[in-house]
């Protein structure tokens, strides 16, 4: 919701951006909703979920489904950015089991105890995640060792200044999103929840008040608006991907009513270049980004050094 938004149920996609990483390959940036989410909601609290944001879930926009299609088997992924741990983010997460799992520590040590009511409340659902998730987590802790001019201090996942995850917090305990300075559609800023829609970031919009019921912390969603807002200012030839907008959906009325009244995975990012109108927004960093970097790191382990936040708990 958006404040002074119309009022109408809509379907609300749940996106993911799939990039391609020369030297470390197929890179998620969250994995939508899956079928999976249907036995995680069965029964109670979790069912509770489901009634808070009825479920849609057509089984061919799974990303398991759809990443096949475009030539992409989901043990090619090598890493999985998640922004926040919310279920509408980590629901197709056990498809990719060789994945690096990169999140947050402060976003894992929220939820990773958490178990029936204590979990619904913060929209986690345990079962979404992998049971081998500690030993293929990447945390990360700090986002010192990288900055994003007039955004603010980042974290470079591979030591090449291609992947700079940002600190977004507010919606979600130690949500982050992703800039990826080089894809061929231009600069990109995924942001995933920290707004609905990238109209709130460009007119500088708050949410409705009521969605300070379901932030983690309202006023640093302000805050973290307003740098967003900053930042679009100073650089406004970034694109902004939000998490659940459609691509290219216009940016105007009607606005969201909730994050959730019947909801899709659907494919959102990058793809290999040059394979058709389909695949358009799918993007590839520029092989100069990453030459001469991680000369070692062929696999899908991300460097130690780069990742001050280390293995997971
Ligand atoms: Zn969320």
């Amino acid at each position: 919701m958006i404040k002074g938004g119309a009022r109408r149920q809509v379907d609300v996609p749940a996106q993911a951006a799939l990039l391609r990483h020369s030297r470390h390959g197929w890179v998620l940036f969250d994995t939508g909703y899956s079928p999976r989410m249907w036995a995680a909601t069965e029964r109670l609290p979790y069912r509770l979920y489901r009634r808070a944001t009825p479920l849609r879930l057509p089984p061919n926009l799974a990303l398991a489904e759809q990443l096949p299609q475009l030539g992409v088997a989901p043990e090619e992924v090598g890493h999985v950015i998640l922004s926040h741990f919310h279920a509408d983010h980590c629901g197709g997460l056990r498809d990719f089991p060789a994945a690096r799992l990169v999140a947050t520590r402060e976003g894992w040590a929220d939820v990773a105890g958490r178990r029936e009511f204590a979990a619904v409340r913060r929209a986690f659902l345990p079962d979404l995640i992998p049971d081998d998730f500690a030993e293929r987590a990447t945390l990360v802790s700090g986002f010192r060792n990288a900055e994003v001019p007039r955004l603010g201090p980042a974290h470079d996942l591979f030591g090449d200044g291609s992947f700079l995850l940002v600190p977004l917090p507010g919606h979600a305990r130690g949500q982050m999103g992703l800039f990826v300075p080089d894809t061929p559609d231009g600069p990109t800023l995924f942001v995933a929840d920290a707004v609905f829609r990238a109209a709130s970031i460009r007119e500088l919009r708050p949410a409705h008040p009521l969605m300070d019921l379901i932030a983690d912390d309202p006023r640093a969603a302000r805050e973290t608006l307003a740098r967003l807002h900053a930042f679009h200012r100073a650089r406004p030839d970034v694109r902004l991907v939000t998490g659940h907008e459609a691509p290219h959906e216009p940016v105007t009325p009607p606005w969201v009513e909730t994050p959730a009244s019947g909801i899709q995975a659907r494919l959102r990012g990058l793809t290999p270049s040059g394979t058709g109108a389909a695949k358009r927004n799918l993007s590839r960093s520029r092989e100069s980004a990453e030459a001469d970097l991680n000369p070692g790191s062929r696999d899908f382990s991300p460097r130690r050094d780069a990742t001050e936040g280390d293995k997971g708990s």
